[in-house]
């Protein structure tokens, strides 16, 4: 008997139908503005997202979202919020929301959508300076804010491209992101909103099946058009 056909290679608009059919609407942005976006990312770290939304909601009601709130805000309360967003390096962050909002009064005069206004790669420079943020955030900010049109990929989003035979898997992370940005530059979806739901549908994809190890591609809805969930057999 011959061998069943092998589906066709997956597009990356079909992976985003399965995964938006899968697991439903993404939410929308914690905010669009640039410099909350950052003291989203630093006041938690390597916690559930219910818990860095709490340490967020803390943030914004005891102290303020402003550079200006951060600089005035008692350090032992910035701690206090930091811990809420896990106990890694708690004082530390708590240091990045000072040193953030500094950076923010000292060389964008007190308004980071400054930034914004710049060539591309001199805004995301701008952005990635700040502690936590890097190149990947940096574009996660920009696509957040309506800057640029690429598509933000955290480290699960691009394991499961990689898997899926999207984009090319390369050891190196920075070269693998930045070869991943090249590759999906002409298949781009084209609105703000449906950039930012591509990268949280992937993102959720790579923390709840497609993980790092043990995939569980059985459960997978993309795995008829995957190469590595059918190259890992019947029994995963
Ligand atoms: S089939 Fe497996 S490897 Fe492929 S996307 Fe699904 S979970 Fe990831």
């Amino acid at each position: 008997m011959p061998d069943p056909p092998i589906p066709p290679h997956p597009s990356l608009a079909s992976t985003l139908r399965i995964l938006r059919h899968y697991y439903g609407k993404p939410p929308a942005p914690i905010s669009t503005d640039p410099f909350r976006l950052i003291l989203w990312e630093q006041v938690a770290y390597l916690v559930p997202e219910a818990r860095r939304r709490e340490a967020y909601a803390a943030l914004r009601s005891t102290v303020g979202l402003t550079p200006a709130a951060i600089l005035g805000a008692p350090t032992n309360t910035l701690h206090a919020i930091t811990r809420l967003g896990g106990a890694i390096a708690a004082p530390i962050r708590a240091a990045r929301l000072r040193h953030s909002a500094e950076l923010v009064l000292g060389h964008w005069k007190g308004d980071l959508k400054r930034a914004l206004r710049l060539p591309l790669p001199q805004a995301r420079r701008a952005l990635a300076a700040f502690p936590m943020i890097g190149e990947p955030g940096a574009d996660k900010i920009l696509v957040f804010t309506g800057t640029a049109r690429l598509l933000p990929l955290d480290s699960n989003g691009l394991r499961v491209l990689q898997r899926l035979g999207l984009v090319k898997e390369v050891r190196d992370y920075r070269t693998a992101y930045r070869g991943a940005q090249a590759a999906l530059t002409p298949r781009l979806p084209r609105t703000r909103d449906a950039l930012i739901g591509a990268y949280y549908l992937l993102r959720e994809h790579g923390q709840t099946l497609c993980r790092r190890s043990a995939p569980r591609c059985s459960e997978c809805p993309l795995r008829p058009g995957c190469p590595t969930g059918r190259s890992r057999g019947h029994d995963t």
